[in-house]
């Protein structure tokens, strides 16, 4: 099998994997739990984006963090839905690459976080990688490397 290095296959454009912004289901800092958990639920995804109105991103909401803050000691308290908002519970813990960020990077990043957000230098939001789309061209990959070898 030819080397994964002369095969520039980690040198690969980030950018070519991106779910553009404005096909990423996200909410706003301010928008209420109520609010972001129908977007989760509604969409199927277990995390997005949280964006300011300038489109610059502020963190994270998942459902398990929304559902958490809801756990009250002895019952669960959905009427905080209503009282809390995104930016009270969200994470900035945040697994950002710039536009430029070479492939190799993100591709290890996408070991440990589900999706990659992507910023250009002026710190706009431009969008996502999600982990299938990573695993979807590796698998490409390794396949189209079989085909060689075998002919
Ligand atoms: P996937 O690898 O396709 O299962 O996606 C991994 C995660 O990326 C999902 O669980 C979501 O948290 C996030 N994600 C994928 N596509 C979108 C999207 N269009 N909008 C918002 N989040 C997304």
């Amino acid at each position: 099998m030819p080397n994964l290095q002369d095969n520039d296959v980690l040198n690969r454009s980030t950018t070519s994997f991106l779910i553009p912004a404005e096909q990423v289901a996200h909410v706003q800092p301010d928008n209420n739990l109520e609010h972001a958990l129908l977007v989760l639920v509604k969409s199927g995804y277990t995390a997005i984006p949280v964006l300011d109105t300038a489109y610059k991103l502020q963190g994270l909401i998942s459902k398990a963090q929304i559902l958490d803050s809801i756990l009250g000691i002895e019952r669960i308290e959905p009427e905080k839905l209503g009282q809390w908002t995104v930016q009270e519970v969200m994470t900035s813990d945040i697994a950002g690459v710039y536009d430029e960020t070479p492939f190799e990077k993100v591709l290890s990043l996408s070991i440990n976080h589900p999706f990659i957000c992507v910023q250009n230098k002026q710190g706009a939001f431009m969008g996502i990688i999600p982990r299938s789309k990573i695993l979807a061209y590796l698998n490409g990959y390794f396949h189209e490397q079989r085909k060689h070898m075998r002919s």
